[in-house]
């Protein structure tokens, strides 16, 4: 096991990593920009590095800095975390050229897996079910797009190669949109990404967002802890997740994630990782596969009482994974509610001192949160403040320890989203489960 890692990421992340290292007995660099002294983990870390200024690119996505952070402490890894610098294919081989250790996949997986046409295409050649669609390039030959869109029959959808964050898509209904859509895609996708690449595949109308978690050590095995139901969002933001996914099958399970479990094994794949779908009708679609710890992976530990974290540094270290699929066993059920700093109604941010933090407890509660009484949440960053997350024998029971948690939770001086949690637990359509992507922005009346 490593000695000493930089973590190289804040917030309730950054913490969650920092604990994990504890538990193996490995010390921690906490790197942090100018508006982040008072992280908590960053008192809690064995050493601390500034950065830079709190403009992320100048602080968290500042590649020498974070590197020579890494040099001056000894450290020999770094982990990325989510979100920043943790898909970015040159960090993880720049660190790997300085010396020190990425904790994640290699370079070459988070290059293939963050461009759309080569992940769909390496899908494809490893059997996982894709939304229909060849996932070639589309040319500019109009006559042969207007043959592939009415194969794949209307609606479809136009999607850029390089992008991301929901962004770079298109959907077209009828064919006399068709060509002008693909130019327009075509052009902002150059202007956005600096890559006017662009597919076609079919649009799915109401499907859910299902994905499957995976760990593949460096010895070639790969296994899968089960599927995360993250249907509940907000602008392709999710809200609510939970696991298992309602109404999924033990076979629908068993089959789906040994499919993910050997496209890792073909592809080398390193680390833990997450296969998206899109399921409707019964069938799961490849999205997109995120080459890094998810936001929600509390729900899968919670069921499989197992720390994909410690994993993480496990497998970076070089170790085999501490556990067969066999092994691998799924109790209750969990639910996780994301936590934002901002307004319940407007979504508007909301920054500021916390003035009152009173944290939920009980019986299958988790909450994982940086904040403290008298922490300022700085306008900076995402307005994620952390995570509560309930576990019970069945869905109900989740559901109703996470009313409890949330009416219990107390956060003043600034506003929060737990209202909106409150209104998403108490809502009948959510309490039935198997809510598609759209539900939570027609029930907030966005459509
Ligand atoms: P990004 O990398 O930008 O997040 P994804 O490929 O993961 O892009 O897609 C983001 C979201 O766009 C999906 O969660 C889904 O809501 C929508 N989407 C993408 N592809 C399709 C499709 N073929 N049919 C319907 N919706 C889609």
């Amino acid at each position: 096991m490593f000695e000493k890692i930089v973590i190289a990421n804040r917030g309730e992340i950054a913490l969650r990593i920092l604990r994990a290292c504890r538990e193996l007995g490995v010390k921690t660099v906490a790197v942090y920009s100018e508006a982040d002294r008072d992280l908590k983990h960053v008192r809690l870390a064995d050493e601390a590095v500034c950065i830079g200024p709190a403009a992320s690119a100048n602080s968290y996505l500042n590649i020498p800095a974070i590197i020579s952070a890494a040099e001056v402490t000894d450290a020999q890894a770094i982990h990325p975390g989510y979100g920043f610098l943790s898909e970015n294919a040159d960090f993880s081989e720049k660190v790997s050229q300085s010396g020190f250790v990425f904790i994640g996949p290699r370079p070459e997986t988070i290059r293939m897996m963050g461009d759309k046409i080569s992940a769909k295409l390496a899908m494809i050649e490893a059997g996982i079910p894709c939304v229909p669609g060849n996932g070639e390039p589309l040319g500019d030959d109009d006559q042969a797009n207007l043959k592939m869109a009415r194969e794949i029959g209307y609606p479809v959808i136009i999607k850029a190669a390089g992008g991301g964050g929901g962004r770079g898509m298109r959907t077209v209904h009828t064919e006399s949109a068709l060509i002008a859509a693909i130019n327009l895609t075509k052009g902002e996708a150059s202007a956005a990404f600096g890559n006017g690449t662009v597919y076609m595949e079919k649009f799915l109308e109401d499907p859910r967002h299902i994905e499957f978690q995976v760990l593949a050590d460096s010895f070639g095995n790969a296994i899968h802890l089960g599927e995360r139901d993250c249907s509940m969002q907000r602008r392709h933001q999710k809200v609510v997740e939970e696991a298992p996914a309602p109404g999924i099958t033990p076979e629908q399970r068993q089959k789906m994630g040994e499919r993910c479990a050997q496209a890792c094994r073909e592809i080398g794949y390193l680390g833990a990782g997450t296969f998206e779908f899109l399921y409707e009708k019964g069938e799961f679609y490849f999205i997109e596969m995120n080459t890094r710890v998810q936001v929600e992976h509390p729900v899968t530990e919670m069921i499989t009482g197992f720390d994909i974290v410690k994993e993480q540094l496990r497998i970076a270290a070089g170790l085999p994974l501490s556990i067969t699929q066999d092994q691998v066993t799924f109790t209750g059920h969990a639910i996780e509610c994301r936590l934002n700093a901002e307004d319940p109604k407007s979504f508007m941010p909301s920054p500021g001192t916390i003035e009152q933090f009173h944290m939920p407890g009980g019986p299958g509660i988790r909450c994982e949160t940086h904040i403290y009484n008298g922490y300022r949440v700085p306008p900076y960053y995402d307005s994620m403040i952390g995570k509560l997350i309930a576990h019970g024998e069945d869905r109900d029971s989740a559901i109703a320890r996470m009313k409890t948690a949330l009416s219990e939770m107390v956060i003043d001086g600034i506003k929060t989203n737990i209202p909106l949690q409150q209104s998403i637990m108490a809502d009948a359509a959510f309490s039935a489960g198997g809510q598609n992507i759209h539900y939570l922005e027609k029930k907030l009346g966005i459509h």
